[in-house]
């Protein structure tokens, strides 16, 4: 099924303790081009952001204490559009669970993830960054209606 974002895109921003100036800086320095677009994020990192920047940014819990699955579970509800994931290669994180969970779910979804600075430019200057995108997308509803009618068969 197609699946199509609009041209204001509501992006998640997470970054780990280490990155977190990293993250902050790269917001303020693209304060502009995010301004159209709804932000939200992790605990901590949503408040220093939203701070650095003085845009709004929706906080979620913090990262190890659940935020990583609420912003999966929002992914996996159509709710989120793309993601920028500074995640710490060099330590590491209690949660680390989450990580991979929320990784993959945004695979699953094929939202656009950035994981370092120059990947967040990249996407940026994207053309689709202000322009509507559809992308196509397993329609997961109707697979799990035909898996379970074929499992009630079987179970007879
Ligand atoms: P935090 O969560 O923004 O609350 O620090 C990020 C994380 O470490 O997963």
């Amino acid at each position: 099924m197609k699946i199509t974002m609009k041209e204001n895109k509501r992006i998640a921003l997470i970054a780990h303790d280490n990155l977190k100036a990293e993250l902050v800086d790269w917001c303020v320095n693209n304060r502009e081009a995010l301004t159209p677009h709804a932000l939200c994020g992790t605990g901590t990192t949503a408040r220093l952001i939203a701070e650095a920047t003085e845009l709004p940014v929706k906080a979620y819990k913090s990262g190890p204490l659940g935020g990583d699955q609420q912003i999966g579970a929002q992914i996996a509800e159509g709710e989120i559009d793309m993601m920028i994931f500074f995640w710490d290669p060099l330590e590491m994180q209690p949660h680390d669970p989450d990580i991979k969970a929320l990784l993959r779910i945004a695979v699953v979804y094929d939202i656009p993830v950035a994981t370092n600075s120059a990947t967040a430019d990249f996407l940026m200057a994207s053309k689709y960054i202000n322009a509507g995108y559809t992308h196509e997308l397993t329609d997961f509803q109707a697979l799990a209606e035909k898996r379970a009618a074929v499992m009630k068969t079987e179970m007879k």
